[in-house]
Formats: C-alpha cells, structure tokens, sequence
C-alpha cells in the first residue's frame, strides 16, 4: 500500500458503503468490525450491512417520494449498498425490499473481495489511535459501551443522548389552516418569536374524550429487552399521559389556556393540541409532547382525528427507542469531520439520520469526503436541493434554532424527506396555478427533477434526458 489506509470502525449500512467509496477513490481501507468477537442486541449474523429489523428500503419512486430519490441519487454514485440491494430485490410494490441475508452476503463479498480492503474483526474500545490520521466512526445506534463513553468523553458530557423520544412531525402543508390558526400561548413574542408561533388545533369536549379514549384503545410497540430503558417523567409517551386520568392531557400538553381560536373566538376550546415549527424552512411542524410509542398506523389514523389534521402528511412518526447519536450540527464539520478532531469523521446513524438507506448514504459521503482528503483534493458538498445535500445540512446544521429554549439548537434524528428541501415554485399548467394533490405532486416532480440534475452536475456526470433517468 503506497497510500496510508484510511480507518473505518463499524462495518453496518454506513462503513459499508464508506468503505466501498474510499476504496473505489483508490484508497486503501481497514475496516473495522466488532461483530465476530462481540455482537449487538440487535445483530443476529456476522455479515456486514445486517439489516436489524424490516427488510425495506423503503418507496424506490425517485418523482415523488424523497428516500426514492435518495436510492436514485446513490445509484449515480455507484453505492454499493443500492447496487446490492438492486441485486437482491423482493417483491414489495413501489419499495425497494431486499432479501436481507441475500443482500448481507453481496455486501460482505464485494468488501471482502475489494484488493484495497483489510477487513478486521475486533471491537474498538477508544477514539482512534494518533497515527489512524483519517478515520470513520461508524459504529450506529447501538455502538459499544466502552466507544459510546469515549466519545462522549472527547466531545462533551451531553454530546450523544442514550434515550431518544421522538413525536410525529407533519408537513405544513398538509394542515387546514381554515380550522387551525397561529398564535402562541398568551401571545408571548419571547426571544426570537412573534406571538404567532404555533399551530393551535382545537378540540371541543366530545372530540377531546373521544380522541383520549381512541389514544388509550391504539395499538402500542411492545419495547424489546434492549430498549427497557424507564420512562422519565419529562418525555412519558403521550398514551401513557392518557392512562393517567381522562383529565391529565387537557392539563399537559393539550391545555387550552392562553389561546384564543381565532376562527371563532366565542368559544372556548375545551383541549388544544399544538405543533411546532421544525426546520428553518418552515415547511415542517412537530406535534409538541406527543411522543408515543403507538403502532405508526394507528399514530396516523388517531392523529387524524385532531380537527385540522384530518389530512395530514407525516414526515416523521413517533417512537420511543434507545439511540445513540452525536449533537452533530455542534460538533462536525460540513464535511463530517470532527471540529474538534480533523481527521476524525462520523457516518451513519450516529450522526443523527435515521434509516437504512440515510445511514447509507451519509457513509457514501464520509468516505468521499475522507478519500478525497486522503488524496489531497477538495471535494465540494453535495448541493442543498440534492437529498444528498438536504440530509447533510440538517446533519450539520441546517436545523431550526429554537424550541423550548429559544436561542438552543434542537437537533433530532429525521429521515430523508421534502421538508429539508429549499422551496420550490410548484409549475403552472396553462398559466394556471395548480391546487391540492395536483399542486402538491407537481411541486415533488419539480424539486426531484431539480435535485437529480444537480446531482448529476455535483458528480461530474453531464445532464442526460430526464426518461434516461
Ligand atoms: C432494533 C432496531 C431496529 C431498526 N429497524 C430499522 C428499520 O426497520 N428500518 C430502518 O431503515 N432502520 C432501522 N433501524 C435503524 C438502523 O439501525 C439504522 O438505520 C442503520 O442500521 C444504521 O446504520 P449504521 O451503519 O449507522 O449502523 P449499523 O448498521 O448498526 O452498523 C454499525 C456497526 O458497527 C459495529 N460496531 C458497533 N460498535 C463497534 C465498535 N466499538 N467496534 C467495532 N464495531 C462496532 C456494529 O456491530 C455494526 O455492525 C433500526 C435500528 C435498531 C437498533
């Protein structure tokens, strides 16, 4: 090897998929993998890319769907993990599905088979080694103790979070606004505000017991062994609340107090349910404190009882599950790199994406970004309206600054979707403005448009005809 190696900890969907890249760049890689001499409690093989839970890479539809897009955008730049999962597919309608030991086994091949890769069995205890000058952690959320502690030693004490509750959030535009209205509670401005902060959805008494009772009733996840984490008191799962007293959510996070519903400010509302903004772009909304650990099916259909809400799109559901993951906006560069540390790059779920194929894709980046450093060229970041630049810029910072405390920087881990776009014209047809679902698919087909020619343009590869595609 003439090119010093660059080390890779983590041999999941994102060491993966960083190892192929630095490879195919013409660096050489170790690859680093626990599993072999120490497994996961979720892990049940020692192939690379186990997928842990479902077997789907979710919608392969690169129109209208942004993890589609994301596949399509990863097939440009030659991805192993989409290229394996293309070799393995299953039937699954419009998703990409993979037979997961099929597609493991591709993976693990095509690695070991690589003449510029070393892969290695051991389990990493401590941040790297001074002489590993380019490094890839890439160790997911279910890291080993003994590295999680360094880590969160070498950045700060509350770097990473070890217990993650998460509630849905909804695409602005998918909200009646004719039911709901703007306003913060007792019109406070606050730093930063202006009174009209929040989405306010209002309940009268037979929608609230209604709705309390249909929240009790709902299908929960059952926590596996690994995730017997207690609740904490300050993040209890909205259907917990609810079991706690018919009364206890109208007193929580669905009290009606300070707001007045503008549509109709004679009457009171007896609940209201609140949603807050999420991303500096405006276009995504968070329901505030209604984490839960419903059965997503049942979180959309009970949360499409809430008046205004009866048509809502999610971005993201709820859950509730142990995770561990960088406050990357602070810590990495837009590069991925460590500002602490450069050289030291994170990958994959640890930096705050959520997902198979976002896990993937950010490792496809850490290893460009390591190997072109390697190779002393600067590689410029994806473009924002690419899903590749999208997903990097809510990792490294791209997202909204306030939320209980105005001024703090709330980072959350979030799939791939249209929300982390930059905003786009929806096209006209015959000079005409489109509405509803012909505006909202019009609009996709644009933004999807957009993002793969960029990308196409980022990766040097020339435009070719949008059928092609
Ligand atoms: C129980 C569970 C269910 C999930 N279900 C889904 C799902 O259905 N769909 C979905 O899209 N996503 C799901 N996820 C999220 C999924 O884990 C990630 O999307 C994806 O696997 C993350 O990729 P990664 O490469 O970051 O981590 P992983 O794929 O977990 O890879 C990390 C690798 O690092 C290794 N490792 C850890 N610590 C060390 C160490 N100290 N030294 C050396 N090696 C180490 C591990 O053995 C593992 O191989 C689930 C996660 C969990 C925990």
């Amino acid at each position: 090897m003439s090119t010093k190696p660059i080390h890779i900890v983590g041999g999941g969907l994102a060491g993966s998929e960083a190892a192929w890249q630095a490879a195919e760049a013409g660096v050489p890689v170790i690859l680093h993998e626990m599993r072999g001499a120490r497994g996961t409690d979720a892990h049940k093989t020692d192939g690379l890319a186990e997928l842990v839970c479902s077997n789907s890479f979710r919608s392969d539809d690169a129109e209208t769907n942004a993890v589609g897009l994301l596949h399509a955008e990863m097939r440009l730049a030659n991805s192993l993990i989409m290229s394996s999962g293309d070799a393995n597919q299953v039937p699954a309608g419009g998703a990409l599905a993979v037979d997961r030991d099929g597609f493991s086994d591709a993976v693990t091949a095509r690695l070991e088979a690589h003449p510029l890769i070393t892969i290695v069995r051991e389990e990493i205890t401590g941040l790297p080694p001074a002489d590993w000058d380019q490094t890839i952690i890439a160790t997911g959320p279910l890291t080993a103790p003994s590295l999680a502690e360094a880590i969160a030693a070498g950045t700060s004490s509350d770097a990473l979070a070890f217990f993650d509750a998460i509630a849905p959030i909804v695409h602005f535009d998918s909200i009646d606004m004719t039911t709901c209205w703007f306003q913060s509670r007792y019109d406070k401005v606050g730093p930063g505000g202006t009174g009209k902060d929040y989405i306010n959805c209002p309940m009268d008494k037979a929608q609230y017991e209604a709705f309390v009772q249909a929240l009790m009733d709902g299908q929960k996840t059952e926590f596996k062994e690994w995730e017997g984490t207690p609740y904490f008191d300050g993040c209890l799962p909205i259907e917990v609340m609810a079991e706690r007293g018919p009364e206890t959510l109208r007193h929580g996070p669905m009290k009606p107090m300070g707001l007045t519903n503008e549509h109709n400010p004679e009457v009171k509302a007896y609940a209201v349910v609140q949603l807050r903004q999420d991303n500096a772009l405006g276009t995504l909304y968070n329901m505030v404190g209604f984490q839960t650990k419903l059965k997503h099916g049942e979180q959309v259909r009970i949360f499409r009882m809430i008046p205004g809400m009866e048509n809502a799109e999610f971005a993201r559901l709820g859950g509730l599950h142990r995770n561990t993951y960088l406050n990357s906006p602070t810590l990495l560069d837009p590069s991925l790199q460590l500002r602490s540390r450069p050289g030291l790059r994170f990958a994959g779920q640890i930096t705050g994406c959520e997902g198979y194929v976002e896990s993937a894709a950010i490792g496809l980046l850490a290893g460009r970004f390591a190997a072109a450093e390697r190779l002393g060229r600067t590689m410029t970041p994806p473009p924002a309206t690419t899903a590749f630049g999208a997903l990097l810029n809510h990792i490294t910072g791209g997202h909204l600054v306030s939320h209980d405390e105005p001024g703090k920087r709330s980072f959350q881990p979030m799939n791939v979707n249209f929300g982390l776009f930059p905003e786009i014209e929806a096209p006209r047809v015959e000079g005409k403005r489109l509405r509803g679902k012909e505006k909202t698919i019009a609009k996709k087909k644009a933004m999807t448009g957009r993002a793969l020619a960029d990308c196409r343009a980022w990766l040097g590869l020339g435009p070719v005809a949008q059928a092609a595609e």
